[in-house]
Order: structure tokens, then sequence, then C-alpha cells
């Protein structure tokens, strides 16, 4: 609406779901910077400048052109005053003063540390750090501290869980729980979702949604299948989340509201010899050669013949599915921003099972991502443009 007519530069929107940003990232740099300063304001509930820094971030992401000097930036949406200092200082330097002291900061780095732990928070890393930790070690041989189910098997697995997941290793994940949820109903299907929808190379897990074609199949599915993946020894750890959904539920005001379907948090035993080889750098034949492309880590994976990788099952009724779709598509700021213009610019509220629009006191119906895009008036945005 603010589009001015004159300007040659075309007008970025302050809003990711209103621009295409693709994993060609040409800022770099930048990004790389701004997040870990967003990040560190995360820790600290800075809530404020965390918002500032990732829209910054997001921002930088959907130029098709990389920033060379302090004039690319005029006209941009979202660079405040603290981004504009560090982006000169980028420009100038080459580094980041801020982000060289933080790399060095004792309670930075235990952070960043204790919270690779899955099932390790900001809340969590910080009561260990104040009992004076430093590293895993420290914390792993104690016997007075308890830890969760998840967090034991997040040591357990740590370095696996650490190494990120290859698209090979996702594609053999869809594979298995393909079949397994294939057993469990013969109408039902499995969608991958997440980084790897988007069009990444690795990922931290394996994000899939299962939805029956008749609503109603899908009850019981998670736990039936939880079963045949233990009964195969595929099963490593756990979490199920129950539904909590109340029916006709107004979708949250909050922008990083979890959502209410049934789930699952779970670490799965991967066969190296159900993945592709193309990824773990083996010719051919199954004689393992201990290359030197390959890490430490990744061949300790080799020898072990397979590695645990994170998986997040989410149980969607098909009803919902293209809201589920759209919500556990990503990115986080993609998700966010969609949230906030339709709050904002719409009156309407999103969330990963519905649209309501308090404009006519309805809930939108809608079969596709494109359906949903539609209703807010907004031009598709295909997921590999989403990496906002
Ligand atoms: P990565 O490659 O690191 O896994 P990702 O984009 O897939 O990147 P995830 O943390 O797996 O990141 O999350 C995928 C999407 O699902 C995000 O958009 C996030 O908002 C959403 N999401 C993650 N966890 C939940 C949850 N418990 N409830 C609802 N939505 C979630
Ligand atoms: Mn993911
Ligand atoms: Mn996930």
């Amino acid at each position: 609406s603010d589009v001015s007519s004159t300007s040659s530069v075309t007008h970025v929107s302050q809003y990711a779901c209103q621009r295409k940003s693709t994993l060609d990232n040409k800022n770099k740099i930048f990004t790389d910077t701004l997040e870990l300063l967003a990040e560190n304001c995360e820790f600290d509930e800075n809530a404020g400048s965390f918002v500032a820094y990732s829209r910054a971030t997001s921002v930088l992401k959907s130029l098709p052109y990389p920033i060379t000097g302090m004039n690319d930036l005029e006209g941009l949406p979202c660079i405040g005053d603290q981004t504009r200092v560090i982006i000169e200082e980028l420009l100038e330097e080459g580094v980041c003063s801020k982000v060289e002291s933080l790399l060095c900061d004792e309670k930075y780095k235990a952070r960043k540390l204790f919270t690779s732990v899955f099932g390790v928070g900001v809340k969590t890393a910080d009561k260990w750090y104040g009992l004076g930790f430093r590293t895993l070690e420290e914390i792993k041989a104690r016997k007075d501290i308890t830890f969760t189910k998840m967090q034991k098997a997040g040591f357990l697995y740590y370095e696996d869980i650490l190494q990120a997941v290859k698209k090979s290793e996702a594609e053999a994940v869809i594979q298995i729980i393909g079949d397994i949820v294939g057993q469990c109903a013969p109408d039902a299907k499995v969608t991958l979702t997440g980084g790897f929808r988007r069009g990444k190379e690795v990922g931290h897990d394996v994000d899939l949604l299962i939805t029956c074609l008749e609503e109603g199949n899908e009850e019981g599915v998670l736990h039936k299948a939880i079963s045949k993946l233990d009964r195969h020894g595929l099963l490593l750890f756990c979490d199920v989340v129950e539904a909590t959904m109340e029916k006709r539920q107004l979708p949250s005001r909050k922008y990083d509201a979890m959502d209410h379907f049934q789930k699952c948090f779970l670490i799965l035993k991967l066969d190296k010899r159900l993945v592709n080889k193309r990824d773990y750098g083996l010719a051919s034949g199954s004689a393992v050669r201990l290359t030197d492309k390959r890490t430490e880590d990744e061949n300790k994976t080799m020898i072990k013949g397979w590695k645990a990788i994170r998986v997040d099952l989410v149980i969607v009724p098909s009803q919902q599915f293209a809201y589920a779709l759209l919500g556990w598509s990503g990115s986080r700021q993609f998700e966010r921003d969609l949230r906030r213009y339709c709050s904002q610019e719409k009156r309407m509220l999103l969330d990963n099972h519905g649209l309501y629009d308090k404009n006519t006191q309805e809930f939108l119906k809608a079969e596709t991502e494109e359906e949903i895009f539609a209703h807010l008036g907004l031009e598709y945005i295909e997921p590999q443009e989403r990496n906002a």
C-alpha cells in the first residue's frame, strides 16, 4: 500500500511473508553475525533486541544483492540503529567486536554448549552455569544432578545428534516412518515438513506430519507406530505429547505458540545401510575406508553401523492439514511474520490449526497452502522461498 511509484528501488516489505528468501543468501557475513547476537538476546530474554536483530537478519536474507556500503540500506525496513552499527563495523573492520567478545564470554559459551544437549533449555543451562560448571564432562560426572529422561538421552546420543542430519538420512527416515505408519492405517500419509521441505541440505532433525484421508482414522496411529518402531529396535528415545485441542478455540495471539496436535519427539536408530551411500563418502561396497573427508564423529557412526537421528512426528486431522503444513514448514521468522501480518494487516488470527477472521467472526477453511495465502490476500510463497 505504501509503495512509492517514483522510486526505482523495489519496495521491500517489513513482513517476511511478503518477501522471497531462498537459501542463496547474498549477505551471509552480516546475517551470521546478527543471528548470533539475536541468539544471545534470546538467552538473555531480551525480547525487544531479539526481535530487532531477527527481523533485520531476515530482511538481509531476502536481498538479491550483497550489501557493500551503508547506502545499500536506504529504504530497507527493520534496520534499526543497533543493526546499522553492526553492519557499519562489519563493512569497515570485517569483524564485529560484540561477537568477538561474546565468543570469548564464559556465560555465552556455557549456554551455547549446554543447550546443544537435547532436552536442555536456557533455564537449565543457567542453573548449571551458576553451579560453576563449564564443560559437559563435569556435568556428566556428577552423581548429584538429576536429569530428565530427555536429557539422559541427549547426553547418551550427544555426538550423533550434534552432527547435522543429511538429506539422504532424512529420506531414509521418511521411508521407514512411511512403511510403519502405512501398517497402522491404510490411508495414512507421511509428509515432510520443516527445513528439509524448504530445500535445506542438512537439518537438526526430520519433521514429519502424519494424516489420514478419512478424518478420524489417524486416532491411535501414533501409539501403534511407536510400538512398532520399538519392536523393530529402532526407538532410542520417545516423548509423546497428547493432543490438547479444544473445539473451536480461537487461534493464539502469541506469534511463537506451540500447537495442540498430538506429537512426539523421537530419537531413531538409523541403520547406515539404509542410507544412500553418497553422503557417507563411500564409493562402493561395504568396506569402511576412513577417508579424511569425513569427520571423526562421522567415522564413529560408520564403525558402529547406525546413527541416532532426531525426528518430530505430528498427527494432524485432514481438515487442519494445510494449516499444520504451513505452520511446521517454517522458517521461524517466516511463521512469526505471517501471524503478525494476519493480526496487524487483516484483523485475522492464524495458527497451526486454522485461520479466524475477526471481521466476519468465522473460521476460513483451506485444503492447500495456496488457499491460505489467498485468504490472506498474499502472493503464494514456495517453501524454498520461505528461508527468511
Ligand atoms: P532445522 O533444520 O534446524 O530442524 P527447522 O526450520 O526444521 O530447522 P524446527 O525447529 O525443526 O526447525 O521447526 C520447524 C518448524 O516447526 C518451525 O517453523 C517451528 O515454528 C515449528 N515448530 C517446532 N516445534 C514446534 C512445536 N512444538 N509446536 C508447534 N510448532 C513447532
Ligand atoms: Mn526441523
Ligand atoms: Mn523439529
